[in-house]
């Protein structure tokens, strides 16, 4: 999750990292009104708790979708060499069952995610 604010000066997006888990754990993490400095235009300013407003962590999506892509592949290739050796249907099911793992990864990453971004959204600080 990624806290976002815009800055009053130049407009550009101010971001930064934080594990509150909302606005009021960010309260006593970095005051009511924490000064931020613009990395843009140099300029600080005080801003308001409830400007902030978490985004998902791109990052983090991009390692889901790695996971998603890259672990997908690999278990159909796995899946595909390995069922011609199986003679029995309850193991060549069992093994197709492996392709969703990465898909499950994935979603869990995502949905987790983006339940903390809409909880710390949801509360208004004040
Ligand atoms: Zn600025």
């Amino acid at each position: 999750m990624i806290l976002q604010t815009r800055c009053t000066h130049c407009r550009q997006y101010l971001s930064f990292k934080s594990s509150a888990v909302d606005r009021f754990a960010l309260a006593k993490k970095i005051g009511a009104k924490p000064e931020i400095v613009c990395n843009q235009c140099g300029k600080s300013d005080k801003y308001d708790l409830n400007d902030i407003k978490a985004t998902k962590n791109r990052t983090l999506g991009l390692i889901a979708s790695l996971i998603f892509l890259v672990g997908t592949g690999l278990t159909v290739y796995v899946v595909l060499t390995e069922i011609f050796e199986l003679a029995n249907i309850y193991a060549i099911s069992g093994l197709v069952g492996f392709i969703g793992i990465p898909y499950l990864i994935y979603e869990a990453i995502n949905s987790s995610e983006q339940s903390k971004v809409a909880y710390f959204n949801a509360k208004i600080y004040g």
